[in-house]
């Protein structure tokens, strides 16, 4: 019996995993880095202990820290998440080996599945279609060449080792192969460390359709069920669904036996994934299905067939991992409603899904819906890991009824910090072809345009977001004896008659100015008509120590204080630490560690003789030791924060 477990994993997935095992009165352990030495799942475990610094290598992926850490905290069980080492077969061992259970299938299992050229022939064998093309050991480049010809263009080149939707690049016609295939090698190298290719039909319009399947040590293999994944950007999913629009029972049965057979020829044990790509010209069909590759983990979208199946499949995983059999079999197993879940990034759509780092200044998600999340406000998004902040999944009758009630908690979430792809997702779950259920996995790439458009934030947006930061500046000046502001704001509400006067702020990093109006303790913001701009009716305010962000429907408009470049005073060692320029009180913080800067950017303003003192960047580079934090005194000439330069 497990009855306590070390969760090997961060963020939501480590939440997940640590509400489950409590519930079920296990005794939770957390590991973290450096960078999440506060972090939820930390709190949320019983024990927690530190790995190391923040990068993977350093931290969540180092094998013998974790079983160290384990042994000594004498733990029963492993439980590994998603990604790191989740479908580690070697780790899989040495847990074994040190005596404990880890959560997940047999090692031998697992490196069946590990390289899809190897799962392949095995599926082959067992009798589950896979996808035409080549997978076998030669890699010579013409006779890849010759192979991608016979299949027959466009075709797929894959990484073996490949995840995460890196290592494939995509070849129409011949005379791309030999470049596809060199972009190919060169990410899977760089990836995965190993740069062995398969080819496949590219399958057109391609669905992504995935089995949860569940195996026990006593022989029982289940399917609960299909999840449509289609909804994808750079072969990453974003949207999941279940069930699958347009599946009939023929196709769910057929499908499912199909991903059962995967199970039984590697011997699975536990919760795992049998991913099929899916011809979606002319609907589904028996035989329009293809085994893609098997995840031998649980998976980031697990909770849609959680929610129309009314299960929990982290107490299944732990039920497996105690020796015990399947809660359900297959005909206890039903479907109920329609889930969709959508996974909130850290990212900016309008720039090629760029991961966006940075403090959580808010975050508020919609009550009524379920959210997994590992983070909450105050925290950090950084560099080092992935930059998922939390994913929404709605349960409903039927699939039109929970795409609303996505829309509805969409609009509900606020966010404010980093950039997000929450108006991305509101704008997808208003999609005609989406909602129409016949979409493929083109459809983001095929309608970028609409769906990340220019952001174009209503004025009115912008006016009440002139008007907050006014309202903080005057707050600010009036705590104080004596003013000397680079708005001299006072002035305008000491009499009683109507002022106007030109106002300079700064939206995201472009400078902009506006005339605005001061009429007893209103403030009035002016269009180039000099005509008044009301404020929308309802919107979001955060109002942080160096900035206010103004929210509305996903949209974040960022507002900063114009600091005058005559106070800029920056002063930059040649080891890259930035020093502060005077003694004085830290005012603003724009950057924070691991952030890439330009020189001449915003780094911090330190206040003193009344003055505000903007540093920026001597040079472009990383910001590393990043220790100044607004309110602080601190002393002239103390380190505020080095710039590592960018190699
Ligand atoms: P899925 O099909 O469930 O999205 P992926 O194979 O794309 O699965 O990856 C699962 C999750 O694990 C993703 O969220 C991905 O970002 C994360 N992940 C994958 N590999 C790693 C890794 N080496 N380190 C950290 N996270 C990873
Ligand atoms: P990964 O291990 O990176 O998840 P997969 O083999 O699961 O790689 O493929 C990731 C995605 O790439 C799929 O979800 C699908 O969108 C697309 N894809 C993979 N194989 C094909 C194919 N043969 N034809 C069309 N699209 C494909
Ligand atoms: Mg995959």
């Amino acid at each position: 019996m497990i009855k306590s477990l070390l969760v090997a994993n961060r963020g939501e997935i480590a939440c997940r995993v640590i509400k489950t095992a409590r519930t079920m009165g296990i005794r939770t352990i957390a590991v973290y880095s450096d960078a999440d030495k506060n972090a939820l799942h930390v709190k949320q475990a019983d024990e927690a202990y530190r790995l190391g610094p923040a990068p993977v290598s350093d931290s969540y992926l180092r094998a013998g820290r974790i079983l160290k850490i384990a042994t000594d905290a004498g733990v029963d069980a492993i439980h590994p998440g998603y990604g790191f080492l989740s479908e580690n077969a070697d780790f899989a061992e040495l847990c074994a080996e040190a005596g404990m259970i880890f959560v997940g299938p047999p090692p031998a299992a697992i490196r069946a599945m590990g390289l899809k050229d190897k799962a392949k022939i095995i599926m082959s064998k067992a009798g589950v279609p896979v996808v035409p093309g080549y997978h076998g050991d030669k890699q010579d480049a013409e006779f890849l060449k010759r192979k991608a010809y016979e299949t027959g263009y466009p075709v797929l080149i894959k990484a073996v080792a490949g995840g995460g939707g890196k290592g494939m690049r995509r070849a129409d016609k011949a005379i791309e192969f030999d470049a596809s295939l060199e972009a190919a090698k060169r990410e899977a190298l760089s990836s995965f460390g190993n740069d062995k290719m398969l080819i496949e039909k590219y399958v057109t319009a391609p669905r992504h359709i995935e089995i949860q399947v569940f195996a026990d040590s006593h022989g029982n293999v289940v399917h609960l069920f299909e999840r449509d994944c289609s909804l994808q950007r750079r072969h990453q999913k974003v949207i999941e669904e279940a069930p699958a629009p347009g599946m009939s029972d023929e196709v769910r049965q057929k499908m499912g036996e199909a991903a059962c057979d995967a199970a039984r020829a590697v011997g699975y044990q536990g919760a795992g994934t049998v991913e099929f790509i899916v011809d979606g010209e002319g609907g589904l069909t028996t035989d329009g299905f293809y085994f893609m590759e098997m995840n031998t983990r649980l998976q980031v979208e697990h909770p849609v067939t959680e929610a129309i199946t009314g299960t929990d499949l982290v107490e299944w995983q732990l039920c497996v991992a105690n020796g015990e059999k399947l809660p359900l079999a297959q005909d206890e197993l039903q479907i109920n409603g329609h889930a969709v879940e959508a996974r909130l990034y850290a990212e900016d759509p309008g720039a090629g899904f760029l991961p966006s780092t940075g403090r959580l200044e808010y975050v508020e998600f919609p009550d009524n819906v379920r959210v997994d999340t590992g983070v909450e406000t105050g925290d950090e998004i950084t560099p080092f890991y992935d930059p998922m902040i939390a994913k929404l999944i709605v349960h409903d009758e039927n699939r039109e009824a929970a795409i609303d009630k996505l829309q509805r908690s969409l609009l509900k979430t606020v966010i404010a910090g980093p950039k997000t792809n929450i108006a991305f997702l509101l704008e997808l779950s208003e999609n005609a072809i989406f909602r129409s259920g016949t979409f493929d996995t083109a459809l983001i790439d095929d309608n970028l345009e609409s769906l990340t458009g220019p952001e174009d934030i209503d004025s009115r947006l912008e006016a009440a977001g002139i008007v907050a930061l006014v309202r903080k500046e005057q707050a600010r000046i009036s705590s104080k004896v004596t003013v000397s502001s680079p708005w001299s704001l006072n002035d305008a509400f000491s009499n009683g008659q109507a002022r106007r006067q030109q106002f300079k702020y700064v939206v995201d990093t472009e400078e902009r100015s506006c005339p605005l109006i001061f009429d007893g303790a209103d403030i009035h913001v002016l269009d180039s008509d000099n005509t008044p701009i009301d404020p929308p009716p309802e919107y979001n305010v955060v109002d942080t120590p160096a900035r206010v962000y103004i929210l509305k429907n996903g949209r974040q408009l960022k507002l900063e204080p114009y600091i005058a470049s005559a106070n800029v005073a920056g002063s930059g060692d040649s080891d890259g630490k930035v020093r502060v320029p005077m003694h004085g009180r830290i005012v603003s913080v724009s950057v924070a560690d691991g952030d890439a800067v330009d020189a001449g950017d915003l780094l911090f303003a330190v206040e003193a003789m009344k003055m505000e003192h903007a540093v920026v960047a001597p040079h472009a580079g990383i910001i590393a030791e990043c220790v100044v934090v607004i309110g602080q005194q601190m002393e002239d000439g103390a380190v505020g924060l080095r710039i590592e330069a960018a190699e």
